[in-house]
């Protein structure tokens, strides 16, 4: 698949050459054109094709930066294989700081797209058409959605070795056994051979230091583990972040909201709970009820709503659990 001339987008690109490609699929309504920068390294000898991917929810920007610090400090150019970036894949939703599409569509629910579809549709299409299958390895990088905050996790199925193997190598702290969301990138592109690796770490329109620097340091030790570059001394450095064998979830669940209120957490998430534990609590604003919220499970806080204010039914805490 690595042969001596990559075609990409319809450029051919020599080994050890660096380009950045653009992905144009659409104009905004002023006429300006939509550009999705797509940068592409190659390195001097054969190898694994490695896409580093973000930004398909616009607003999830802990996972543009990622991407970002690895282009940034030149970690995206290896000595062997090709890795190629996209840091922003969502540029509409980037633009107006927001999860979905102009036409109020989820890219990451319209895959495989279509030609003809709604505008989120297209730029699936193109993707799946002119990108995924050039490569055989992704990290898709995500945060929870709103205020919900993820400790750092992969998701994975668990059914297809290689990305087991490769989500160990990463080294978040937790890999969580789930199964792909019908019309996902991560379905489709698992469909024609690519083994996906999905991140979570942190919320939307925020940006964690933690979260980054586990996310760029997981994407190094995976190309180090596929031969792709050497990494050691990178991955040495200040001893921040380092490699602890990640902990398997097989299962999860959400807890909600029983009342809506304002909603204060006693728990960081990470934290290791038993079922009965008080999680947090929801009262009224005028000083008449205060409810607890009492844990069902036993397992893992994985997420945690930051939202001051939620309503009955809210998504407010995610545990993670072995059966
Ligand atoms: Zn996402």
């Amino acid at each position: 698949m690595d042969s001596d001339i990559f075609s990409l987008l319809g450029k051919k690109i020599k080994r050890g050459q660096s380009v950045t490609l653009k992905l144009d699929i659409a104009r905004l309504h002023t006429r300006t054109m939509i550009e999705v920068p797509v940068i592409v390294s190659r390195g001097k000898k054969p190898g694994p094709i490695l896409l580093l991917n973000a930004g398909i929810h616009g607003d999830e920007v802990n996972g543009v930066e990622i991407v970002r610090q690895i282009i940034a400090k030149g970690y995206n150019n290896p000595d062997c294989g090709t890795v190629v970036c996209i840091p922003v894949l969502n540029v509409f939703g980037f633009l107006h700081k927001s999860r979905e599409f102009p036409d109020g569509r989820d890219l990451n629910r319209v895959f495989p797209g279509s030609k003809e579809g709604s505008l989120a549709s297209r730029f699936a299409y193109y993707l799946m058409k002119e990108i995924m299958p050039n490569v055989e390895y992704c990290i898709d990088y995500h945060t929870g959605a709103s205020s919900r905050f993820n400790y750092t996790h992969l998701r994975i199925e668990g059914t297809d070795p290689k990305s087991s193997e490769l989500a160990k190598v990463f080294g978040a702290p937790f890999i969580l056994l789930s199964k792909e969301l019908p019309k996902s990138l991560r379905s489709e592109a698992v469909k024609i051979g690519v083994s996906v690796l999905l991140f979570e770490g942190g919320k939307s329109l925020d940006l964690d230091r933690i979260v980054t620097r586990i996310g760029v340091k997981g994407a190094l030790r995976v190309m180090q583990h596929l031969g792709m570059r050497d990494f050691t001394k990178e991955l040495s450095n200040n001893n921040q972040q380092p490699y602890a064998e990640p902990v398997t979830l097989t299962e999860s669940t959400w807890m909600r909201a029983r009342y809506s209120g304002m909603f204060r957490t006693s728990v960081s998430i990470g934290t290791t709970i038993k079922k009965g534990m008080v999680l947090g609590t929801i009262s009224d604003p005028f000083g008449e009820f205060e409810k607890r919220v009492i844990a069902k499970h036993n397992g893992i806080v994985i997420c945690s709503n930051h939202s001051p204010i939620v309503y009955q039914g809210d998504a407010i805490f995610h545990i993670g659990f072995n059966k």
